[in-house]
């Protein structure tokens, strides 16, 4: 299994989550969400994820919807 490693982020631009929370941290591995990698991170509503994972899948729901967006108003 692959592993990504996020950039390390400098800046926080509107978007990007902010994970150094503790909040987001469990000392307990359980796989991904997304990937099904064993991770110790969890997203906002605390279900397993990595940060790069549940960034990726943001960004998808937001293409998703600006193309559904697009799609109403023509
Ligand atoms: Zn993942």
């Amino acid at each position: 299994m692959k592993r990504r490693r996020p950039a390390a982020a400098r800046s926080l631009p509107g978007g990007c989550l902010d994970w150094r929370d503790s909040a987001h941290w469990s000392s307990r591995e359980q796989p991904c969400r997304y990937c099904g990698s064993d991770t110790h991170l969890r997203d906002p509503k605390r279900k397993p994820a990595h940060k790069a994972c549940a960034e990726q899948a943001i960004a998808q729901q937001s293409a998703d919807m600006a193309d559904a967006y697009r799609k109403d108003t023509l």
